[in-house]
């Protein structure tokens, strides 16, 4: 009896591990995950080497990295890891707190320039700007030194202050992290014309999918401007390290509902065409 259950066991072990275990699996789509902190406060959650195979076991072909302070950002670039891409990006903030003062804080401004002279930053952000406190000078400051140094932004900004953003320099160019949250696909679609260079990012982006289903109105935003959006994992706490995998295979899932150039330009595609030197 003992070898019957052992064997019936091991028939059934075979079946749960088999789709799993085949070699000729195809690799998931590759995803550019454009909204990654890598924190480093003081130290990271996850060491360098998890990190990558994290990034490695979930098909991750590219970052923008960013991180609090800088030092996680620039141990990622300087690592140069082989098969990930890193688009490292100037985090204006040293600290936690300096979310909330960065816009009035002229020390943030030379933290921005002292770092921009390592000579490898793509971008400045994502920093946080709601409503009106996108009017100040040292903002203006900040888009000006972008647009002069050939920067992009990235802005968790409410509608309000992405338009600030736009009017302290018509000529910056935004990647617009959570596209708002809740602004409605039609005001989405309004500022994708408005503005030409504006990228806008999902994580955390509310109503794409219902029960796991692409809404219409969000299918017909993708196919209308397949050039235009970029996902992200947004590990900002410690949970979304421990939900990555989850974060992009829900990606996968609705990707998976669009043409195929339409789901490889929002997966990677754009990135490329945005951030390749
Ligand atoms: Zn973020």
């Amino acid at each position: 009896m003992p070898c019957r259950r052992t064997g019936w066991l091991a028939a059934l072990l075979l079946i749960v591990t088999a789709p799993t275990a085949r070699a000729a699996d195809p690799l998931p789509l590759p995803i550019f995950d454009a909204h990654l902190h890598y924190n480093w406060e003081p130290v990271p959650y996850y060491p360098m080497e998890k990190v990558l195979a994290l990034f490695r076991q979930q098909n991750i072909m590219g970052i923008l990295a960013t991180s609090r302070p800088n030092d996680g950002t620039r141990a990622l670039y300087e690592a140069k890891p082989k098969g990930l891409w890193v688009v490292p990006f100037i985090r204006p903030y040293r600290i936690r707190a300096d979310i909330q003062t960065w816009m009035d804080d002229a020390s943030i401004q030379d933290l921005i320039e002292t770092e921009y002279k390592r000579g490898y930053y793509v971008g400045i952000g994502e920093f946080h700007l709601s409503g009106k406190a996108a009017a100040t000078k040292l903002v203006k400051r900040t888009v000006d030194f972008a647009v002069e140094k050939n920067l992009y932004l990235h802005a968790h900004a409410d509608d309000e202050a992405l338009e600030i953003l736009f009017a302290h320099n018509p000529k910056a160019r935004i990647v617009w992290a959570h596209t708002g949250f809740s602004t409605a696909p039609e005001k989405v679609a309004a500022y994708l014309e408005r503005y030409p260079a504006l990228w806008c990012e999902l994580s955390y982006r509310y109503g794409i999918t219902s029960d796991g289903k692409l809404t219409a109105e969000w299918k017909a935003l993708f196919e209308r401007y397949p050039d235009r959006f970029l996902l992200g994992s947004d590990t900002w706490i410690n949970e979304r390290w421990d939900s990555y995998g989850s974060t992009m295979s829900d990606y996968r899932s609705w990707l998976a509902q669009l043409p195929k150039d339409v789901a490889e330009k929002i997966a990677f595609g754009n990135a490329e065409r945005l951030f390749r030197r």
